[in-house]
């Protein structure tokens, strides 16, 4: 590549990098080449890529996930399209429609998921077990983040790339400075447990209809709205889908 100033490395870099997620070469939910790797590919300091994907990153097109690499969200800046879209929602709207993007998530994956998905979603279940951060909220000084490996799987599975990107987007919002401090997770580590084992039983069973109920059921307690350190009750259930929950948690308990 014949570039000489700093800033034109860094415009070609992210041109590549843009690129190759735009033409589909690295498809929505694939790990992209380490750092080094692009570095060589490219031509240009390790930096320059980090600063790339970085860039990549906050515009919702990839996501870095500690220890595991940088994998592509959305084909499309979607959090800059999305977060101006999002500005005049409330929280309360935001979440719902998280809800709904997990929900379908799960029927999808039950649907389409190959047996490779499959094992991928056993893996991050028993990797996050005993964690009761779901998505995970890191705390305190660090930012918060959605980043449960299982919830991401889940979009991986369902091979619709307007779910995953939406979603991406979704959690970059809802990661945002302005919302720190008005989300709780209220379930236990065993809860979080039992709900990705359901989830994930209905999914290996291909059972679309139980993967929607035990997820309308995990997501009503992942993530809920704290107000003045009330805990908001979440979406009230009708009926039949109370009586739908409790026929898919009695249906588990006679398989076990
Ligand atoms: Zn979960």
């Amino acid at each position: 590549m014949a570039v000489t100033t700093g800033s034109e490395r860094a415009r070609a870099t992210l041109a590549y990098l843009r690129r190759k997620i735009t033409t589909g070469d690295w498809p929505v939910g694939e790990r992209i080449p380490i750092e080094p790797e692009l570095a060589e590919q490219i031509g240009v300091g390790r930096s320059t890529v980090r600063e790339a994907v970085r860039s990549l990153a906050s515009i919702g097109m990839l996501e870095t996930l500690p220890g595991r690499g940088t994998f592509v969200r959305s084909s499309t800046p979607t959090s800059t399209l999305l977060n101006e879209f999002l500005v005049d929602f409330t929280l309360e709207e935001i979440l719902s429609y998280r809800r709904a993007l997990e929900i379908e998530a799960a029927q999808q994956a039950a649907l389409h998921r190959s047996d490779d998905d499959l094992e991928a979603l056993e893996q991050a279940a028993a990797d996050e077990l005993g964690c009761n951060r779901c998505p995970v909220f890191t705390r305190g000084a660090e930012s918060s983040a959605f980043d449960s490996r299982f919830h991401q799987l889940l979009f991986d599975a369902a091979k619709n790339r307007l779910l995953a990107a939406l979603y991406a987007g979704i959690n970059e919002q809802l990661r945002s400075p302005e919302h720190r401090g008005r989300l709780a997770n209220v379930a236990t580590a065993t809860e979080m447990e039992r709900d990705h084992a359901r989830v994930l039983d209905a999914i290996r069973r291909r059972d679309f209809i139980d993967a929607v109920h035990s997820m309308a059921d995990h997501v009503d307690h992942d993530v809920v709205i704290v107000s003045e350190n009330q805990v908001k009750q979440p979406l009230p259930r009708t009926p039949e889908q109370e009586e739908r929950i409790a026929q898919v948690r009695d249906n588990e308990a006679s398989r076990a």
